[in-house]
């Protein structure tokens, strides 16, 4: 059992830090953008590993709760604890320096603590790019993006967190710093700690600072909005356009007729380009520099249209163009947050099972009620986020007592296509329970394994990932 952070606690922690890193935590640490949970506990703000390792020791000393916190923009509630004993909440925003930029080793260091946007523009200042791109990115900091291993747009070619990431420095439980940061692509020797940290979500270890992975500054880039008949021409058309631009397709993000009726619901001010047609893709190809993007996008929408894929379609013609498209795909989690959803599902399923899965599952939703469905979401990684809401002019607490069996439904669905119930959110404090029941045994007996073993007292965000204990 676990012990609170306490007056008697934390005024011992403070005898042991630089003034000014305890205080009472505010309300961006208490609550979290879908607002289901409230969270508790006291605030540190270290402002160095070492500050970080002192908090950990002192806390696993005294059996004491730590829940790491990075821009709170986590979708699981891992960031969150709403009960237990008072933990403290442990947040990187005071260590958010970039470090170093090696653009000729093609490497950045820089703190947990940085938010991803100001590492673009580190990156962009020495003439490189770091590829993670998601909505989140002005408030989400590398330490939470690592923690989640979290995916974005720009997966189908550059890859998850994890894969953008050379190495870390972390501190355990007992407060030893791994000094991680490796500037190396290839280093064999032993268990690759910096991949058991990346994903575990805070329960193994609180990471401080990561090597991160830096590209060519972007090429010659086209965008396009292309109207599908269905959710498996959309896959017809994404695997001729990989096979016509190898490794040059950069996003492939499907969309709903009903994405875009909630935009018109409730986001008046937006103004679509279009009649909302039953599903569209957005298409991202970059090429190398001094290539004619757009001459390429065009030869792929002819070829598409004569195969019957596309039927109508617009193509960013500048830089603003783009922007608007893309801020007509990021509308949607808006519009979804402001209709209010009954059940959030964010899944994937093997590609080829993908048209199978949203016909089943659409059929099986509307068994249960009269509730709409957004399925919508980067479909070049067979990744969907799959909410389901109320009816027109309902809210979404009339339909609550539905919640579990949609959940169920459409979980059972994924498992039975092969997928997986948590594409790249993580499992936070939502999916505890999901992971118990749809995880492989004896994955389930190696992760116990690993946090007994990393994580003794249980003090590393407890009650996220696994069951408290
Ligand atoms: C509008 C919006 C769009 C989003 N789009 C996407 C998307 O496209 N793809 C995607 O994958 N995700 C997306 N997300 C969710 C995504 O998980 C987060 O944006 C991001 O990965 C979390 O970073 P954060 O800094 O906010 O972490 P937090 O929310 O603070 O924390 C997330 C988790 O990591 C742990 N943690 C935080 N910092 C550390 C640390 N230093 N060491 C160890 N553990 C730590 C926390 O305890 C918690 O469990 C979106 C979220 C929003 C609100």
């Amino acid at each position: 059992m676990l012990n609170p952070a306490d007056d008697a606690f934390l005024s011992r922690l403070a005898s042991d830090l630089p003034e000014g890193t305890l205080g009472p935590a505010e309300p961006r640490h208490l609550t979290e953008p879908r607002g289901r949970w409230i969270g508790q506990g006291a605030l540190a703000r270290p402002r160095s590993t070492e500050d970080v390792a002192r908090i950990m020791a002192a806390a696993q000393a005294a059996r004491v709760g730590v829940v790491p916190f990075s821009g709170g923009t986590g979708l699981v509630g891992g960031q969150i604890r709403p009960d237990g004993p008072a933990p403290v909440i442990l947040s990187l925003e005071r260590m958010a320096a970039v470090r170093r930029v090696r653009p000729d080793e093609n490497v950045m260091e820089v703190e947990a603590g940085a938010i991803l946007t100001s590492v673009h523009a580190a990156a962009e200042a020495a003439g490189r790019r770091f590829p993670l791109w998601l909505a989140s990115q002005g408030s989400a900091r590398i330490g939470g993006l690592l923690a989640t291993n979290a995916g974005g747009l720009h997966v189908l070619r550059y890859g998850m967190a994890r894969d953008l990431c050379l190495g870390v420095e972390a501190v355990l439980a007992d407060g030893r710093v791994i000094h991680g940061l490796s500037r190396l692509r290839k280093d064999n020797t032993g268990y690759d700690l910096r991949h058991l940290l990346i994903g575990s979500e805070g329960t193994l270890g609180i990471i401080t600072a990561a090597s991160l992975r830096l590209f060519p500054a972007e090429g010659a880039v086209a965008t396009a909005l292309l109207t599908v008949p269905s959710p498996a021409t959309a896959l017809e058309l994404l695997a001729r356009a990989e096979a016509r631009l190898p490794g040059q397709v950069s996003a492939f993000e499907i969309m709903s007729k009903v994405g875009f009726d909630f935009i018109t619901e409730v986001i008046p001010d937006l103004s679509l380009p279009f009649t909302p047609p039953e599903w569209s893709v957005l298409i991202e190809i970059e090429l190398a520099p001094d290539a004619d993007a757009d001459a390429a996008m065009a030869g792929l929408y002819m070829e598409a249209d004569e195969a019957g894929l596309v039927s109508d379609g617009q193509i960013a013609a500048s830089g603003p163009a783009r922007d608007r498209l893309w801020h007509l795909r990021e509308a949607i989690p808006d519009a979804n947050r402001r209709i209010g959803a009954v059940s959030s599902h964010d899944i994937s399923v093997p590609l080829a099972e993908l048209p199978g899965f949203i016909a089943t599952a659409g059929a099986a939703i509307a068994a249960l009620g009269p509730l709409r469905v957004n399925a919508f979401g980067h479909l070049g990684d067979g990744n969907l986020h799959y909410n389901v809401f109320p009816p027109k002019g309902a809210a979404a607490q009339e339909f609550r007592h539905l919640r579990d069996a949609v959940k169920q439904t459409v979980h059972d669905l994924v498992d039975a296509a092969g997928g997986s119930v948590s594409a790249e959110h993580g499992i936070g404090r939502l999916k505890v329970g999901d992971l118990a029941r749809y995880g492989d045994p004896a994955k389930l007996f190696a992760m116990r394994a690993i946090k007994a073993a990393l994580d003794p007292s249980g003090i590393l965000n407890p009650g996220a990932v696994l069951p408290e204990a």
